[in-house]
C-alpha cells in the first residue's frame, strides 16, 4: 500500500495516547490529506479547513480522522 514508508509512531489527542478504535493498537503513520472542498460543503462543514490531519492503524489500517 506505500504507507510503509516510515515507522509507526505513537499519538497523543489532547493529553490522550490515540488507540485504534479497531484493534486497540497504538502506533499510527501520519497524513496530512487535502479534502474534497465540495464533499465539506456536502457534510455542512465549510468552516473547516481544506486540510485534514489522518493517523493509519499501523496494524489494520483503519484511518483516524481529524479536522484542523
Ligand atoms: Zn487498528
Amino acid at each position: 500500500m506505500g504507507l510503509k514508508d516510515k515507522e509507526p509512531q505513537t499519538v497523543e489527542i489532547k493529553g490522550n495516547v490515540l488507540k485504534c478504535h479497531v484493534c486497540g493498537n497504538g502506533y499510527f503513520w501520519n497524513r496530512k490529506a487535502q479534502l474534497n472542498t465540495a464533499a465539506m460543503s456536502f457534510l455542512n462543514l465549510d468552516w473547516a479547513n481544506k486540510s485534514a490531519i489522518c493517523f493509519i492503524c499501523s496494524e489494520c489500517t483503519y484511518i483516524h480522522w481529524f479536522l484542523g
